[in-house]
């Protein structure tokens, strides 16, 4: 039976501030592409769902403690992840970059040695700068969101953070006072996840979805609202 057959209302955690995939606009609603996304293939799937913004690493935690059934928060797709979560397709391409300060003489991560490095709990930004703090020389400070991870180089407190190139991009487009120096690192692409083996019909249901949105030139149109092109 289909989740709509079965009249079952999907919990689906997200980010709290993940833009431009889901963040709160000035009227103080949570939009973004995830959201759109999400909404989109519901209504195409006839399935019913309630979306909680907490913050990455607590939908990852409320996965993994069954307290919902699916994550969408620009989830990475990595190796290590799809041992433990089922994923839909893929449905948008990233990878990890290094912001500074915009006026930051850093524009090597060689400049990072005996710093502070801000990283976002839990995410593959993260990860990547804990692979290579060793070899720089740096330290690494953990936030639980990423406007914390922001506003921790905007003080001072860390000099550099990494985080997803299309969403640090997006903020420093609209006025963050942070620039990206290096080149993107290699990424993997952001998926649904559910738990293994917890919500199959969920997961099938959201890859119908894509493709029928990507078909009908719906999926573009979320993107183009978001990221001008
Ligand atoms: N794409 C990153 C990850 O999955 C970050 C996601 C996020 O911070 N919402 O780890």
């Amino acid at each position: 039976t289909s989740g709509a057959a079965s009249g079952k209302k999907y919990i689906i955690n997200t980010d709290t501030t993940f833009a431009p995939f889901e963040f709160e606009n000035e009227k103080g609603e949570m939009v973004g592409i995830d959201l759109d996304i999400l909404q989109a293939i519901a209504q195409d799937q006839g399935f019913e769902y309630e979306v909680v913004p907490v913050g990455f690493s607590a939908a990852v935690t409320a996965l993994e403690a069954g307290e919902c059934d699916g994550v969408i928060a620009g989830m990475s797709i990595t190796d290590e992840r799809v041992q433990k979560y089922d994923f839909s397709e893929p449905y948008y391409d990233s990878g990890v970059g290094m912001a500074v300060l915009a006026d930051s003489d850093i524009t090597s991560y060689d400049q990072l040695k005996d710093q502070k490095v801000a990283a976002k709990i839990g995410t593959e930004g993260c990860t990547f700068a804990e692979s290579i703090a060793e070899q720089y020389g740096f330290e690494v400070a953990q936030y639980e969101s990423s406007s914390d991870m922001y506003q921790a180089v905007l003080a001072g407190e860390a000099v550099a953070c990494f985080e997803d190139y299309p969403v640090i991009g997006y903020e420093i487009s609209r006025g963050l006072g942070l620039t990206l120096p290096t080149p993107m690192e290699k990424g993997s692409s952001y998926g649904f996840a559910t738990l293994k083996g917890a919500n199959p019909e969920l997961v099938e249901m959201f890859n119908k979805g894509l493709e029928n949105i990507k078909a009908s030139g719906r999926y573009d149109e979320i993107l183009n609202t978001y990221i001008a092109k």
